[in-house]
């Protein structure tokens, strides 16, 4: 089967490893025999949605968030509508931001999202910067996340938003209510790079369920795969930050 992954502004949006989440899940379909292919997507760059099977943003600097944020709204409403449609996307930090209401910036700019996660991010006192560890609320085994996150924004979601994970350790969303991240259907936003999935193939493998069941119907399966060496990446982190 062929799965084809967006990867929305390479270039600009590409912090701390982000494209090791688009190797990682390379490498996991192409382990079960699936044949994984990558578009670039760089501003002023058209992808027809329904030809798309997942899509990946990573995080960006304010400085580049400007710079493509209003080409990704030119795309909300074909994006929001697949993603109501199942489109499983993973949206990290500075992507994650956008998939919001809005995002100010630290000096004050007001960059809209498209709206599809009911989340708004505003300027925080001070970085927050370190290791996360985190438990999610989806169902994966095993519920622990890691992860490093920079950012300034401060996220807070709105009703009816579900929390990705709760926070053990690191500042999450907002270093207020203890929750990370952001989940709606199919949809994953996060604070976490480092890269995420590369040591967290338990949502690797996820994502690569969500495709290929959006494609096969609820009873598609996924091969099982051993991640000994992605886990073993896994406890590292948890060792080092001693939880
Ligand atoms: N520029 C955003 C912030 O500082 C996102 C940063 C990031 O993607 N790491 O909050």
């Amino acid at each position: 089967m062929d799965l084809v992954l967006a990867h929305l502004y390479p270039q600009r949006m590409n912090l701390y490893g982000d494209r090791g989440n688009v190797l990682a899940l390379q490498y996991r379909a192409a382990k079960r025999g699936l044949n994984f292919r990558v578009v670039d997507l760089e501003i002023g760059e058209g992808v027809d949605w329904r030809e798309v099977d997942m899509v990946f943003m990573g995080g960006g600097e304010d400085s580049h968030q400007a710079m493509i944020y209003e080409d990704f709204l030119e795309r909300k409403s074909g994006l929001s509508e697949a993603l109501s449609d199942g489109l499983p996307m993973l949206a990290v930090c500075g992507a994650y931001q956008l998939l919001g209401h809005e995002y100010v910036t630290a000096d004050g700019h007001k960059l809209e999202g498209i709206g599809y996660l009911n989340i708004t991010t505003r300027p925080g006192g001070k970085r927050a910067i370190g290791d996360v560890v985190c438990e999610s609320t989806l169902s994966v085994n095993p519920k622990t996340l890691v992860g490093f996150e920079n950012h300034g924004g401060q996220t807070f979601l709105g009703e009816g938003a579900t929390p990705l994970a709760r926070v053990r350790l690191g500042h999450g969303n907002n270093g207020e209510d203890g929750t990370e991240g952001a989940v709606q259907g199919h949809t994953i936003g996060t604070y976490l790079h480092g890269s995420l999935l590369p040591k967290n193939p338990q949502l690797t493998d996820l994502l690569i369920f969500w495709a290929v069941t959006r494609r096969e119907g609820d009873d598609a399966l996924i091969a099982p795969l051993d991640a000994s060496w992605e886990l073993a990446a896994h406890d590292v982190i948890l060792k080092r930050v001693k939880i």
